[in-house]
């Protein structure tokens, strides 16, 4: 029995290769993302507004906004929450919400957008990843969001499982200018970090 088994296992206690037998680190290939412990994902969205009713509202990051119109589409049509999904979705590099959740499957026909967006996290924490902050623009001529903004950034931390100081929302006008300026569209920017678990 050599000497030097006895002390295998025990840390510390390895003797130190010589510099002439030290392999050098093989180098990354090209381009490769070593060491990498983040990742950025950018997402947009836009929904036609059109007269709200019953089953039908304007939802923002999964508040309810009194409004006398709402978007249209096949889920409940947070354009909030789909762009925050898609950033989700684009950080990992993985299909957007619309092949994920397509307008021709009935199951997603009035969905929740919680839903996608809960979807989306899972993809990543499964991954290794959580998120490390939001940063959203939404662009909506009237209601304004200003004086609900806390709450809207309340509720996508609470959807994302993370403090709401992770999460910022901003409001903006589209200054009266085309199809959302003139109130016929509400429009949604984010912007999301996902850091290595
Ligand atoms: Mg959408």
């Amino acid at each position: 029995m050599g000497g030097g088994q006895s002390r295998r296992g025990k840390p510390g206690k390895r003797r130190a290769v010589p510099a002439h037998r030290r392999r050098a680190a093989p180098k990354p290939a090209r381009g490769a993302m070593v060491g990498l412990n983040l990742r950025i994902g950018h997402g947009y969205d836009l929904h036609r507004l059109e007269a709200a009713g019953p089953g039908r509202l304007l939802r923002i990051g999964g508040v309810v906004f009194a409004s006398d119109v709402a978007a249209v589409g096949h889920s409940d049509s947070d354009a909030l929450l789909h762009a925050i999904t898609d950033a989700v979705l684009g950080a990992l590099a993985l299909p957007d919400i619309g092949q994920l959740f397509p307008d021709t499957d009935e199951r997603w026909r009035g969905a929740d957008s919680a839903v996608f967006l809960g979807e989306a996290l899972r993809l990543a924490t499964d991954a290794g990843w959580r998120v490390g902050n939001v940063d959203a623009t939404v662009v909506l001529e009237r209601p304004k969001i200003g004086e609900r903004k806390d709450e809207v950034r309340a509720s996508v931390a609470r959807i994302l499982k993370i403090e709401a100081g992770r999460v910022n929302v901003k409001g903006k006008t589209h200054e009266r200018v085309d199809a959302v300026g003139e109130g016929r569209a509400i429009e949604a920017h984010a912007v999301v970090l996902l850091v290595r678990e």
